[in-house]
């Protein structure tokens, strides 16, 4: 659909119009002080939280009070397994098979663990290829792995820079850097969906690619998991890492994601990093047994997992499947369309939006630069009971969330920047 139009009306028909509009009744909506709801736009950053959240965590604090360690396995939901109940409906959204996905740990501690057996520098192949606008823990995260393996991190890495002037990366720059340098390079990492500009990049494109020069190609889909179709095993992909508080709403500082490409999935020659929920679940509790490698992307947790976290992932889980995943992404496609329209329709010289303007190249997310790289236009939306956020050094990121954001959103969002700007 891309015959949108001006004004308020055509907002409010399109939400009646939605079949997902009952959905943000799922959510609590912050609001001012008040009690006017605010248009949260930040989606991207922390999503929302589900109403039956909190359902979700104290059914297992009620488990924990009344069983204490019987919970584990006497639990409604038996604790030893419930990282099992989050993997089917995971690896859906990422388009994976369940046997190469897992939940756990944190995102920049899985890049890590992730890198310990993907990142196998020589002597002659040793570097390491990232975006340049790529999230800076993530570039922390592929540094201290050059330095761990006795790199220098600024001579071992390789960045992927957008052209003077441009804002997005280009492939063929990325063709011309393997071109020249393809065998120098042991790994290439790239943020799925670009954090700052919104680029939603071709994974498999870029896989095939490095692949054909015989480099290892994971991705940080952070800003892809919830939001696009990531279709991570078709990539070819050999690993991925997300997070689940972004745009799959688990709270604050919840557990990650991991994907380990099923041609992985049984290989003993991979050096990890191991625990005792690496080890195989039927022989894991005789505790005096050599270690035997559970397979598939579970292999690679090392500890008992934190349930009052997972309780959470798991409720925002089932608000997807109800949602259903294709019809999010549709809705989506139409709100950002619509959102860039009533944008573009401002026609001031003083905002840009840096995101692709293709739609299978980007998710929800709209970077808006702020061409005086004013961060006071951040601070009015504020004030106007916007939420978004600020990235240095120019850019307003806007979210538009197809579980909780409306058309109406998007409206009140450009009528108050319109008056703002003017
Ligand atoms: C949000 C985000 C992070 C944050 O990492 P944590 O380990 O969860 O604190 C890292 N990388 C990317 C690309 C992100 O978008």
């Amino acid at each position: 659909m891309s015959n949108y139009q001006l004004g308020l009306e055509f907002a409010k028909q399109q939400d009646q119009n939605d079949q997902l509009s009952s959905f943000r009744n799922k959510f609590h909506l912050p609001k001012d002080h008040n009690g006017n709801e605010l248009v949260y736009m930040t989606g991207n950053s922390l999503g929302l939280q589900p109403k039956i959240t909190k359902d979700y965590i104290n059914q297992e604090l009620e488990d924990w009070a009344n069983l204490g360690v019987e919970g584990h396995t006497e639990g409604k939901n038996p604790w030893l397994h419930y990282h099992e109940f989050l993997t089917k409906t995971m690896a859906n959204i990422v388009g994976a098979k369940p046997l190469e996905v897992v939940v756990m740990n944190s995102l920049t501690a899985n890049l890590h663990f992730m890198m310990v057996s993907f990142y196998k520098p020589t002597s002659k192949r040793y570097k390491i290829l990232i975006e340049a606008d790529a999230f800076p823990s993530d570039k922390y995260a592929v540094e201290s792995q050059l330095r761990h393996h006795g790199y220098d991190h600024e001579e071992g890495l390789i960045l992927w820079k957008a052209r003077e002037g441009e804002e997005l990366a280009n492939y063929e720059d990325l063709e011309t850097i393997l071109k020249n340098q393809g065998d120098d390079i042991a790994l290439i990492m790239i943020g799925g969906v670009n954090y700052y500009t919104g680029q939603f990049f071709d994974l498999k494109r870029i896989t095939d690619l490095g692949h054909s020069y015989g480099c290892i190609v994971g991705f940080d889909c952070a800003h892809g998991a919830g939001n696009v179709k990531l279709n991570l095993h078709d990539s070819g992909a050999d690993f991925a890492v997300w997070c689940s508080y972004k745009y799959l709403n688990s709270g604050p500082g919840s557990l990650s994601g991991a994907f380990v490409h099923e041609r992985h999935a049984y290989r003993k020659d991979l050096n990890r990093f191991t625990g005792w929920w690496s080890h195989n679940k039927q022989t894991r509790f005789r505790m005096r047994d050599e270690f035997d490698q559970l397979p598939g992307a579970e292999g690679w947790q090392l500890s008992n997992p934190p349930i009052l976290s997972m309780a959470a992932i798991r409720a925002s889980l089932d608000v997807f499947a109800e949602a259903n995943f294709d019809k999010l992404c549709e809705k989506s496609k139409q709100l950002t369309g619509y959102f860039e329209f009533l944008l573009l329709e401002l026609n001031n010289s003083d905002i840009k939006i840096i995101t692709p303007s293709h739609p299978n190249e980007r998710g929800c997310q709209l970077s808006i630069q702020v061409l005086n790289a004013d961060k006071s236009l951040h601070n009015k939306l504020t004030e106007a009971g916007i939420i978004t956020d600020w990235r240095e050094p120019d850019v307003i990121r806007c979210a538009p969330v197809p579980l909780y954001n409306s058309f109406m959103d998007i409206y009140e969002f450009v009528e108050r920047l319109k008056t703002i700007l003017n």
